[in-house]
């Protein structure tokens, strides 16, 4: 009877042992992820460029916010044309001098799907892969664990690094 009970309440002890830790396991994924939320919006465009080591400046703000928050990819073009609709922009330069500065300190991603094209630029430097839709040139994201990819490495390397670019178009309907 006894060791019956002490088995009963030691099994009682380890669900509960299990239940709180679950509990704690899901509460503090939780914190995580609305503290990484939270993060986010208090590191406004404005710190993004300060701790970077670049003067806020109008532009840039405009500029960095439109490329944080479009999924298309645009081009230097795009950008200037988009930012436009709120304030002047003297000229392409100051575009391209932007750009290149946030590329350098890695605020931006530039990409080039053909020599013969202009630079796109990524707002989303997370590490992820794209997908070209090549009647209508839209590009799309994909997320990093949908594309493993193996290569025969020359010999002594290591990758470090992958991002690919897949190219297609959209299945025919019948
Ligand atoms: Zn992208």
């Amino acid at each position: 009877m006894l060791s019956n009970r002490g088995q009963l309440s030691g099994k009682g002890i380890e669900e509960s042992l299990n239940q709180s830790n679950k509990k704690f396991a899901s509460k503090s994924s939780l914190d995580y992820n609305y503290s990484k939320i939270k993060n986010k919006m208090i590191m406004g465009i404005k710190e993004q460029l300060e701790n970077k080591g670049l003067r806020a400046t109008n532009q840039r703000i405009a500029m960095l916010e439109y490329l944080q928050s479009t999924k298309v990819h645009p081009t230097a073009e795009q950008i200037k044309a988009a930012i436009e609709q709120d304030m002047p922009i003297a000229n392409m330069a100051t575009v391209y001098n932007n750009l290149k500065a946030f590329v350098a300190v890695g605020l931006v991603k530039e990409f080039s799907l053909s020599p013969k094209e202009p630079s796109h630029y990524d707002g989303n430097i997370e590490r992820h892969h794209h997908f070209i839709d090549q009647q209508k040139g839209k590009i799309y994201d994909l997320p990093l664990e949908r594309a493993q990819v193996q290569f025969d490495l020359p010999e002594g390397f290591d990758v470090q690094d992958t991002e690919v670019t897949f190219y297609g178009h959209r299945k025919e309907t019948s």
